[in-house]
């Protein structure tokens, strides 16, 4: 459960109009990164065995503006696997191809309440996904990819999400290879999803292709590209690159804010009010329509899998640079506008 004290004494911001100046939010920044760099909950994930290895002192975060202005913190270049974050780009992908009726008519967008790699989840609805934030509807998604072999349909994945890091990403092999060896229980959701003909072609091989993607390395300051990209209307805003649609970048978004952060989206968005996505290395991207995005890396995670630091110091952004989605304050009174004024809205 999240611990908003963490940053409930950080002044509420409004989400209505910009980021302050560059130099502000560099700041806002960089004090976030300071105030969390002592803290210590969580746990690293150990379920695939080569992350339990990693260096839980790690603590990096990145904020990208949508007018292109950079701002990286800590270890915010330091390479991690994506994991679960590539399902909402991989889902923007999905759209992009398919478009937004076929795709919601093969995977839901509603919250399962379960854990991301619930058998449950999937059995309770018939085989029908229920999200593609979780693992069946993420391997369902990969599925829609385009191409006439899993070779091609991972190439597909690749060359997207690096459209939307502006950077050709690369697989962690090591990674990938000790998931690979220790994905029995994604094979069975895929399998399961062959049972109930909710998935087309072999399902090892389409776990294999989600398996790879989410062993993609990237960094903390690659999620806030990609992040942005989403919140420029699907324009990369370090390359210019057009990456996909806004119409697909409204659609993403609002399935990534109601299942982002798995059976705790709803605390998430009650506390920080912002559509986020985490991976069980330890990233977190979220991501501010018009303004850009944040993102954090810090491998020890709560229960639910989500990074404890990187929750805590994009709540502190969310608060700080005004990107809870929800905040707002009472617009000045209009004085073109004519007619009575509203009950307080008077002149000052
Ligand atoms: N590759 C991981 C899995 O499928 C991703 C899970 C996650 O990041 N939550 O189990």
């Amino acid at each position: 459960m999240l611990d908003p004290v963490a940053w409930l004494d950080v002044p509420q911001e409004v989400s209505t109009g910009t980021l302050p100046g560059w130099e502000r939010v560099d700041e806002i920044v960089r004090e976030a990164h300071a105030r969390y760099a002592g803290e210590r909950g969580g746990r690293v994930a150990d379920y695939i065995p080569v992350l339990a290895e990693v260096d839980p002192e790690l603590f990096g975060l990145a904020v990208i503006e949508v007018g292109g202005g950079v701002h990286d913190a800590g270890d915010a270049l330091h390479p991690f696997s994506i994991q679960s974050i590539s399902k909402m780009f991989v889902y923007a992908l999905a759209i992009q191809e398919h478009g937004h009726e076929r795709v919601r008519d093969i995977v839901g967008v509603n919250n399962t309440g379960l854990a991301f790699n619930s058998v449950v989840a999937l059995e309770l609805n018939e085989g029908h996904p229920r999200n593609p934030m979780v693992n069946a509807g993420a391997i369902a998604t990969t599925a829609l990819m385009p191409g006439a072999t899993a070779v091609e349909q991972w190439e597909r994945v690749r060359e997207g999400l690096s459209a939307f890091a502006g950077r050709p990403l690369s697989l962690d092999g090591e990674v990938y290879a000790s998931e690979a060896a220790s994905n029995d229980r994604n094979r069975a959701l895929g399998w399961l999803l062959k049972s109930y003909g909710r998935l087309a072609g072999d399902p090892d091989q389409i776990v294999d292709v989600y398996t790879r993607q989410c062993a993609l390395s990237v960094t903390a300051h690659d999620l806030a590209v990609m992040g942005a990209t989403l919140a420029d209307g699907g324009v990369n805003p370090i390359t210019g690159e057009r990456v996909v649609t806004a119409d697909v970048c409204r659609d993403t978004l609002a399935v990534v804010a109601a299942s982002g952060l798995y059976e705790n989206s709803g605390d998430w968005l009650f506390e920080i009010g912002l559509p986020a996505k985490s991976g069980v290395a330890g990233g977190i991207v979220a991501v501010s329509p018009g303004k850009g995005a944040a993102a954090g890396f810090s491998p020890r995670l709560d229960d639910a899998g989500n990074s404890v630091r990187s929750q805590m110091a994009i709540g502190h952004l969310s608060r700080s640079l005004g990107l809870n989605l929800f905040a707002s304050a009472p617009a000045q009174a209009d004085d073109s506008r004519s007619g009575p004024r509203p009950a307080g809205k008077e002149r000052s």
